[in-house]
């Protein structure tokens, strides 16, 4: 009965524009990870996705937004969307880019907080539907250790890396992964069900002392820890795109993506292209191998391969993983 909290799912093949979708274990919404071609993907999906991390704002990243300021206007929702430099001006002007002279009768309100990543803190503004998403900017937030976004369970940082733009790379962290022993269920004749997400979030909160009542009988969560549970280490998923290789990238990355157990990354080019990687800050297959192995990622999942190699599919393959051996 292992569950890990994130389900990822790339919207596309690796040759559309990137979308990633990352739903979690036993929660009601999920997380976008770059909003391009996110046309796969059902209303139901969309509806449930209230965080957005955006790489960066070139067109193939971010058009998908459109869709979902669509599917979600009206609805009693705050969507946050993650960024770099710029993000807020972005978002602001799209969101200006239609008329919005009807909404102020909108029962419910739609809101959207947009957050801007620098390396040590993040810039903040709401736009309120009901407001007709006029811009209302907040205090700065202060971040430590890249840490963007925190709940119990898991963390997102966010590392900022140079594209001839910034270009965010996201880490999503699982603090540690609870594995409940059926056996033990069965031994102590208690249910599968509902109960066990709960028992899980108590456990992330550390709230050991809470009780849970099962069968009449009431069980304290550190009791039942002991009995039904173990902890193992978390799951750590790394996104990376659209980057140039360069030193500084690198160092940055070093520090920050070891022990990854699923590397999403870009690659763009072919080794022998590896100038004109350069030149439009983009990374080659044999790059994203490299970064793979400093990942020591279990499991790679490459993408955003040039449309120019549609044919090349093995080679990039190879390149890669050829890296790795
Ligand atoms: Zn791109
Ligand atoms: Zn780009």
């Amino acid at each position: 009965m292992a569950k890990h909290l994130f389900i990822p799912k790339l919207v596309n093949g690796p040759y559309n524009d990137n979308a990633l979708l990352l739903s979690l274990f036993g929660k009601s919404y999920s997380y976008l990870v770059d909003a391009g071609d996110i046309s796969k993907l059902s209303n139901r999906d969309i509806l449930k996705i209230n965080r957005i991390f955006i790489s960066h704002t070139h067109m193939d990243h971010f058009y998908g937004f459109d869709r979902i300021l669509r599917t979600l206007l009206g609805k009693p929702k705050i969507l946050q969307v993650y960024g770099p430099k710029n993000i807020i001006k972005n978002v602001h002007g799209k969101l200006n880019g239609y008329t919005w002279n009807l909404v102020d009768n909108y029962s419910e309100d739609f809101i959207v907080e947009c957050f801007e990543i620098y390396n040590n803190k993040m810039k903040r503004a709401i736009f309120s539907c009901k407001k007709k998403f006029k811009i209302e900017n907040l205090p700065d937030i202060e971040i430590k250790q890249n840490i963007i976004y925190k709940e119990d369970g898991h963390t997102v940082k966010g590392l900022i890396l140079e594209h001839r733009t910034p270009s965010v790379a996201y880490i999503f962290e699982e603090d540690f992964m609870i594995n409940i022993i059926k056996e033990q269920l069965d031994l102590l004749k208690l249910p599968q069900g509902r109960w066990i997400t709960d028992f899980k979030t108590k456990i992330f909160q550390n709230k050991l002392k809470d009780k849970i009542l099962l069968n009449g009988k009431s069980y304290s969560v550190a009791a039942l820890k002991e009995r039904v549970a173990t902890i193992t280490e978390g799951h750590k998923i790394t996104y990376i795109t659209d980057i140039l290789f360069s030193k500084k990238n690198i160092d940055k990355l070093k520090k920050h993506i070891k022990n990854t157990s699923l590397l999403f990354i870009e690659a763009c080019f072919l080794n022998i292209e590896r100038d004109r990687a350069r030149e439009r800050y983009h990374l080659t297959a044999k790059q994203a191998g490299y970064i793979a192995k400093i990942s020591k990622a279990k499991k790679i999942k490459f993408f955003h391969i040039s449309p120019i190699h549609l044919n090349d599919y093995t080679s990039i393959k190879n390149e890669l993983f050829e890296m790795l051996k």
